[in-house]
């Protein structure tokens, strides 16, 4: 009974403290509030953290012996707090040498130019997502009016490859439709000698409607039906996203201070739940749109 308080205690402590504190909203407010709310940083599995201002600006960081990597950089404004987070954790921000977007939208790769400011790191998208990034968010016609300070991309990262930096090695995956160029990474955690299939998703719901019919998408609706079967294709236990809302960050965090560790973000049921949901309101909206055609 002691060794499992003892177990439990040095399990709290591998993972992390996290706190929850009201502090004011970094990204634009959503339809559920608490979205917006600060999220602590904290250690997810293995070498994998969150970083992200909020359950909505979620940012990830994956240490290796190397340098580390970041995923997604949320707003310009976030950037100061991210680096705090960072720091935080006992990582230094110049130890970042790669910063690379799940997707080319302002809440994703917006602060791009400022983390490469302070940490020199090398700046790393899919081809489609290129132009959008390299021009400050003036390529996205699909959801224009949103900005950003423009950031040159130092490499191109192609479907299936292997992205790796010192001891990490991830897989980047291709999943447009949400943007052409979204994109899904998925590695190997190893944790108390078991190894996990980690997959963070970048986005998978159309970003404007209609699906069909878009002048500067012609093919969101093909690409968006392509990436729902591969994506249901992919080996996942461990299920994070470029949104924290979309597994649950919320309620995870709590389990996972109350004892379950990081056994909480073991959720291969739902993250096969939340494709299962997306594609269906996808299928039913084109079914929608024929039916308002006729
Ligand atoms: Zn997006």
């Amino acid at each position: 009974m002691k060794i499992n308080h003892i177990m439990l205690a040095l399990l709290l402590c591998l993972v992390g403290v996290v706190t929850v504190q009201a502090q004011a909203p970094v990204s634009p407010p959503d339809e559920d509030p608490s979205r917006t709310v600060a999220v602590e940083p904290f250690r997810i599995i293995d070498n994998i953290y969150y970083i992200g201002t909020t359950e909505q600006g979620s940012t990830y960081l994956i240490t290796g012996s190397q340098g580390h990597m970041l995923i997604d950089s949320e707003y310009e404004e976030s950037v100061p707090q991210i680096l705090k987070n960072v720091e935080k954790l006992g990582f230094k921000p110049e130890d970042i040498k790669m910063i690379i977007g799940t997707h080319a939208h302002d809440d994703h790769v917006a602060g791009h130019a400022a983390m490469q400011e302070v940490t020199g790191a090398l700046v790393l998208s899919s081809a489609a997502d290129k132009v959008i990034v390299e021009t400050g968010g003036k390529g996205d016609d699909v959801r224009p009016g949103r900005s950003w300070t423009p950031v040159k991309v130092d490499r191109v990262i192609n479907d299936g490859e292997k992205i790796t930096l010192g001891d990490i090695e991830m897989t980047a995956w291709l999943t447009p439709g949400h943007t052409k160029g979204c994109m899904t990474f998925t590695m190997i955690a190893e944790e108390e000698g078991k190894k996990y299939n980690v997959l963070l998703l970048g986005g998978i719901r159309p970003a404007a409607l209609p699906l069909l019919g878009q002048a500067n998408y012609p093919n969101m609706a093909k690409d968006l039906a392509m990436s729902y079967g591969k994506l249901k294709k992919l080996p996942v236990d461990v299920y994070l996203g470029a949104h924290g809302y979309w597994y649950n960050l919320g309620e995870k965090i709590k389990r996972m201070k109350a004892g379950e560790g990081y056994k909480v973000f073991i959720d291969p049921e739902g993250y096969r739940k939340a494709i299962d949901g997306w594609q269906q309101e996808f299928t039913e909206t084109l079914a929608e749109e024929a039916t308002t055609k006729k």
